[in-house]
């Protein structure tokens, strides 16, 4: 993850190099924050005047916190239910819930349908034992665990969306099956990250843990952003830059949250077939209009063979790159379109 981000930061400084542009007073500014989604977000734009961008992005940066506490399964805020609520509540009651909630919930069924199963956000209790053995197995490397084979299989079962109920009309979640978690770290980033760009002035770069989104070009001449993808075995080196005006750009990885147990790394994109982490790709990039989308695809087609996530990306509109673990590359048609470099 840090690495991922430092790399989007990178190219963002270096664009910054020439920030002034020529004949005008227009500068290109930057802000990061560390409190959203636990990743760094960046916010980017060229403006005349550093006071108007900082509220506009501290605007953006607001709305990102809002989504940040609704959809966190881990910690309670005092005077709202989130997700941890409705995870707590399983089996025993609806929960009432901000509307924004529903919202995301109704999409992720969506995604779950479109994937076919592949990105399942109901399967909150499988991903929890992974979460577990890695932030263990994070602190205490001697005796890094895997999951228990039996825990994993129990906790599969219980991750229908039949048991989630979404009552739009009375605005609350219930989870009918008191076994079943939500946990919507495949697609939260995105779907925040989209719902803000909607909000935004034209001319933002918004990137929320490497989940990078452009609301139109950095400038009135029409100059493009540009956006590395990181290279999973490190260095300076990006896999490709990206040129972007108003799409998102999302990228997952096996080098973003793992763990090593025996001296095998286990990342933290499960296969809902094994249970185990996807063991196709190092590395897959989506480009696409909507970045809730893009963020629940890149998920699914590093999960997938890479035949039926082509199919898919098509389907979705959407162009990808892979990058398998013997060092292939794969590219939809219209991929390289976007390639700077
Ligand atoms: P990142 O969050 O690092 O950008 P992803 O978008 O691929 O990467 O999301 C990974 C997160 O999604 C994991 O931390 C886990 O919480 C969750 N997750 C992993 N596998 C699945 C899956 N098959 N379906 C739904 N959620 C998943
Ligand atoms: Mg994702």
């Amino acid at each position: 993850m840090g690495r991922k981000l430092m790399t989007i930061l990178l190219v963002l400084s270096l664009t910054l190099a020439g920030c002034v542009l020529p004949g005008k007073k227009r500068q290109q500014y930057q802000a990061a924050y560390l409190d959203v989604f636990d990743t760094v977000t960046s916010i980017s734009a060229v403006s005349d005047s550093e006071d108007v961008f900082r509220e506009q992005a501290e605007q953006i940066h607001s709305q990102l916190l809002e989504y940040h506490r609704l959809f966190d399964i881990y910690n309670d805020y005092e005077g709202m239910n989130n997700l941890k609520t409705v995870n707590d509540s399983a089996g025993a009651a609806p929960v009432a819930v901000d509307g924004e909630i529903i919202r995301l919930l109704k999409d992720c069924r969506d995604y779950y349908e479109l994937t076919g199963h592949a990105v399942n956000v109901a399967m909150g209790g499988v991903l929890f034992l992974w979460h577990e053995a890695r932030t263990a197995g994070l602190e205490d490397p001697d005796h890094a665990r895997l999951p228990e084979e039996a825990a994993l299989r129990e906790a599969a079962a219980h991750t229908d969306w039949a048991s989630v109920e979404i009552d739009e009309e009375a605005g609350t979640v219930y989870l009918s099956d008191p076994r079943l978690r939500l946990d919507v770290g495949a697609v939260a980033k995105g779907w925040s990250a989209q719902r803000a760009a909607e909000k935004a002035p034209e001319g933002f770069l918004i990137s929320v843990g490497g989940n990078v989104c452009a609301t139109g070009p950095k400038d009135g001449s029409g100059t493009p952003w540009v956006v590395g993808i990181t290279d999973p075995d490190g260095g300076e080196g990006y896999l490709h830059t990206l040129y972007d005006t108003d799409s998102a750009i999302v990228t997952s990885g096996d080098y973003q949250r793992y763990y090593e147990v025996d001296g095998k790394r286990f990342h933290h994109i499960i296969d809902p077939q094994t249970l185990y982490p996807a063991e196709r790709f190092r590395s897959v990039t989506v480009i696409c209009g909507d970045s809730g989308l893009a963020d629940a695809l890149s998920t699914a087609l590093f999960i997938l063979p890479q035949p039926e996530g082509e199919a898919l990306a098509k389907k979705c509109g959407a162009e990808a790159m892979w990058l398998d673990t013997e060092g292939n590359r794969f590219y939809t048609d219209g991929f390289e379109d976007w390639i700077c470099q």
